[in-house]
């Protein structure tokens, strides 16, 4: 993929503090392309629309416009802030119909800490993680029903004497997931996490997973998992699971294992050094994201992206904060982070390493957000837009 040195980069600002912390985002990025080229590459911003300014823009009820996604798709990038998800009129979620429309299947969280950030644990610098979460399918694909109404009657019947499940003896009032989960959608998820270890000279690739409950989901997880280190020519180790391969671009030896969920949530507190890359279902995901996230200073400053074949969207990983929502007091550092995923996806590196390094040395000297003030003793109180400013002096 060739990119331009003048790029067109569609943003969605966002609601509720996206205001705030989406122009702080733009700064910064636009300061560490300067400062990296010089003028020879550069970055234009073209507004595009979701959320409460969609609703604005193109009329009551459209959330999110066709011409948004389409723009996403003809420049096949996006950064957004927050969405709020609407109340009523039909729709789950706007950043799921966005992943779904896109087939942005995979939501990449880089875990990482900075240091100075306030966390509640005793050693967050040994948290050094990457998840690697499927976005498309598990419980989230939100196939469900009620299960008093006649669709779910008819699933019963079909499951009871169509296939032969005999097990189902469902209360009166009771809700029904489905729970699906293919060789195809775990595969592409886990070839770009292995992928990922071998470009950036990983230790390891964990698979967490509910296995030893949901078999043919979870448990299929792992299998298909593991078939995807035998393709890269992953060699077991004393029998598998666990796998080896050596890294055709550095020598260094990869681990891939697997791990079972909870007991997963257990070894990130007890052992966070044995865990590197991490690729997982979608629920799982979710939990392990955040559950990571608050160690290293929670979602005010935990980036994240959605990536698929055509597009990728970076995204804060955070909601709208309403509370605080216009009053230049958010922390952005979670967009601004995402905007530097944005630019090592691009290939401008040196753009994006100014950005990690500004940042770092932003929150070491003690300039932080009310977030991180609370709790940081000798902090100076920073706005959203001062922090920012901080970042780019
Ligand atoms: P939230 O993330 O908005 O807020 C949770 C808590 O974190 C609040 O106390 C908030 O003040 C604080 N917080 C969040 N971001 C912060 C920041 N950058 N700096 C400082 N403090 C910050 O979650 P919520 O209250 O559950 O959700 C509010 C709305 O956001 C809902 O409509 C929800 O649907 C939406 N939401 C959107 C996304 C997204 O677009 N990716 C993600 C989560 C929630």
């Amino acid at each position: 993929l060739i990119v331009p040195d003048h790029l067109i980069i569609p943003f969605i600002e966002g609601d509720g503090i996206g205001v705030d912390v989406t122009p702080a985002m733009k700064t910064v990025i636009d300061a560490a392309v300067e400062k990296a080229y010089q003028g020879k590459r550069k970055i234009e911003w073209l507004e595009i629309y979701a959320g409460e300014k969609a609703n604005q823009k193109y009329g009551e009820n459209v959330w999110l416009p066709d011409e948004t996604l389409d723009l996403i798709k003809q420049y096949h990038i996006a950064i957004k802030g927050p969405l709020m998800t609407p109340v009523g009129g039909g729709i789950r979620s706007l950043n799921v119909a966005m992943r779904q429309g896109l087939d942005l299947y995979n939501c990449l969280r880089p875990i990482r800490y900075y240091e100075g950030t306030p966390s509640p644990v005793k050693h967050p610098e040994l948290v050094d993680m990457v998840i690697f979460r499927e976005n498309s399918e598990d419980i989230y694909a939100g196939v469900e029903w009620v299960a008093a109404s006649a669709e779910a009657d008819k699933v019963i019947t079909f499951l009871q004497q169509e296939m032969g499940v005999k097990k189902i003896r469902f209360p009166q009032e009771c809700g029904i997931g489905i729970k699906p989960v293919s060789k195809q959608g775990t595969q592409r998820l886990v070839r770009a996490a292995l992928q990922y270890v071998i470009d950036n000279n990983r230790d390891s690739l964990t698979l967490v997973h509910k296995g030893n409950i949901m078999k043919f989901t979870e448990g299929a997880f792992k299998e298909w998992g593991y078939q995807v280190a035998k393709e890269f020519g992953a060699e077991p180790i004393d029998n598998g699971p666990w796998h080896r391969l050596v890294n055709p671009k550095t020598g260094k030896e990869i681990i891939i294992k697997d791990s079972i969920a909870d007991a997963f949530l257990q070894e990130i507190l007890l052992h966070p050094t044995e865990y590197d890359v991490i690729a997982t279902l979608n629920l799982n995901g979710d939990y392990i994201s955040d559950a990571l996230a608050a160690q290293v200073g929670g979602i005010g400053i935990s980036p994240g992206a959605n990536i698929g074949f055509e597009a990728a969207i970076f995204e804060a990983t955070h909601g709208t904060a309403p509370k605080i929502a216009g009053q230049n007091k958010a922390n952005p550092g979670s967009i601004i982070l995402s905007g530097e995923m944005m630019l090592r996806h691009l290939g401008w590196t040196e753009a994006a390493d100014l950005v990690v390094n500004a940042v770092s040395k932003t929150i070491a000297n003690k300039t932080v957000t009310f977030d991180f003030a609370e709790t940081l003793d000798g902090a100076t109180l920073r706005s959203t837009s001062e922090f920012a400013q901080d970042i780019v002096n």
